[in-house]
């Protein structure tokens, strides 16, 4: 470009202020607005081509659009994964969502005895209910299991004694970024590897055991399974060599169901802090927010001098949970233990309610839905799906679920689904067989009316 063509081009820069005027009122705040007008311009500026003003605002709009998509948001998951570590894993039912609204709304007493008047313990009824509902001497929570397993490497590892015992078969990786190993070198734990991948005897563990040993170590392998030729000392058997060598023995459970998972069809049988401490296994730590169904937590449960020695680190003040989590698990323990003279239903949390429903609900609604589109260009019918639970749990768990399957007549599959995605509220599916597919395990009953308006919504911003 010649130097004078620049010159002209550059004049030609919409003023930040008279983009914004155009742009008018957004959902955004002015500062954001602002600041996105001024980096775009500015790239255009650096591109060396200005489009038209029209064209300007057109780019800026989709700009902001993109911007405010970013935000934390509600969105509709029609991906039939239960917990789904992208969308926030599990959501909270009813009440707990009412007692997070008045705690955070008013004083409460986080750290003040009511009856003496006195400074009082941080979440004393919570540790004293989730040890009830795990079957333990004694519980306490941290921010998330990740923080709950950091906190006990360090606590029961010392220069002295620094290794971990933890078999190869368990060195494992869960989601994004978790790895066994990496959080044992981030807790200044030394591993000392068990075994071979598929088999670990009891003589392995024997033979590791030493003075430099702080801790014997099990990890649930919550994200996949092995099969064939795999074989592992029962828990008994290592809790028993624990105790002979006078060593700490903690199982990382991950996920943490408290009910029995096997009694929902297509569900297999995920290990309990309560059957795991029976064993005798002296702490386990697991997830507030997968099975359990409530806040993002690390729960610790078991011995209760170790409880109470983990909760004397320094470092546990680092890691305590905030008055909204501590308010929301209390009321997700209640739930369960509310629960306990019906023994047989579910207590009343949406993910396992979702888990737990009859395929005929989900069919009636699909139906429903379908008859509601009529009007619209789009091919819908009732589909079979695949529910999941997700979260790296329960990899086996394959829940027959019903489907609201779309094939737009005049839009490809992954242009519908994106405009889905980033409309309002945000629709989440998945695309399978040459069809977009919503899988109604995961959207809420209530939710049926907003995923008619969204899919409305979708045609709509075609026409624009
Ligand atoms: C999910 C999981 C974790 C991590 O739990 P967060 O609460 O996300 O920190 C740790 N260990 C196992 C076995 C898990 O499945």
């Amino acid at each position: 470009m010649s130097k004078r063509n620049r010159t002209q081009s550059l004049r030609s820069i919409p003023a930040v202020e008279k983009v914004l005027q155009s742009i008018g009122v957004t959902d955004l705040p002015r500062p954001i607005v602002v600041n996105l007008v001024r980096r775009e311009l500015s790239a255009m500026r650096a591109e060396g081509s200005i489009p038209d003003f029209d064209s300007v605002l057109a780019r800026i709009r989709t700009a902001l659009r993109r911007v405010s998509l970013t935000r934390i948001q509600p969105v509709i998951n029609g991906t039939g994964i239960l917990v789904h570590t992208n969308l926030g894993r599990s959501p909270m039912s009813a009440e707990v969502v009412g007692k997070l609204t008045s705690i955070a709304a008013e004083y409460n007493n986080l750290e003040f005895d009511l009856a003496s008047g006195e400074r009082g313990g941080r979440a004393q009824y919570l540790e004293e209910s989730l040890a009830i509902l795990c079957g333990a001497e004694a519980a306490t929570v941290v921010n998330n299991c990740a923080a709950a397993l950091v906190l006990v490497l360090r606590h029961f590892t010392c220069a002295e004694r620094p290794e971990v015992l933890i078999s190869r078969g368990e060195l494992v990786q869960i989601g994004g970024g978790f790895r066994i190993p990496d959080i044992l070198e981030a807790s200044g734990a030394r591993l000392r590897e068990v075994g071979t991948t598929n088999k670990t005897s009891l003589k392995d563990y024997e033979k590791a055991v030493s003075p430099a040993t702080g801790l014997i170590l099990k990890v649930h392998r919550s994200n996949f399974f092995m099969e064939g030729f795999v074989d592992a000392p029962p828990t008994e058997a290592l809790a028993s060599l624990a105790q002979r060598k006078d060593l700490p023995f903690a199982e990382d459970l991950g996920s943490g169901a408290v009910v029995k998972t096997e009694t929902i069809p297509g569900v297999e049988h995920e290990p309990t802090p309560q059957e795991t401490l029976r064993r005798g296994v002296d702490l386990v730590c697991f997830s507030g927010d997968k099975l359990l169904g409530g806040p993002q937590a690390g729960i610790i449960a078991g011995k209760a001098a170790m409880v109470r020695s983990l909760k004397q680190e320094p470092f546990f003040r680092a890691l305590r949970c905030d008055k909204l989590i501590l308010a929301a698990l209390q009321t997700t323990v209640d739930t369960y233990l509310d629960q306990t003279h019906g023994k047989e239903s579910l207590p009343q949390l949406p993910v396992l309610e979702m888990m737990a429903m009859p395929d005929s609900q989900l069919r009636e609604r699909a139906e429903r839905l379908v008859a509601s589109l009529r009007d619209l260009p789009v091919r819908a019918s009732v589909g079979e799906g695949k529910g999941q639970i997700g979260g790296g749990t329960l990899p086996r768990s394959v829940i027959a679920s019903v489907t609201l399957d779309l094939i737009p007549e005049s839009l490809a599959l992954q242009e519908f689904a994106e405009r889905l995605r980033i409309g309002s509220p945000p629709v989440i599916g998945f695309v399978s067989g040459k069809r977009f597919k919503l899988d109604l395990r995961t959207v809420f009953p209530g939710q049926d009316r907003a995923v008619t308006g969204a899919i409305r919504g979708a045609f709509e911003q075609h026409k624009h």
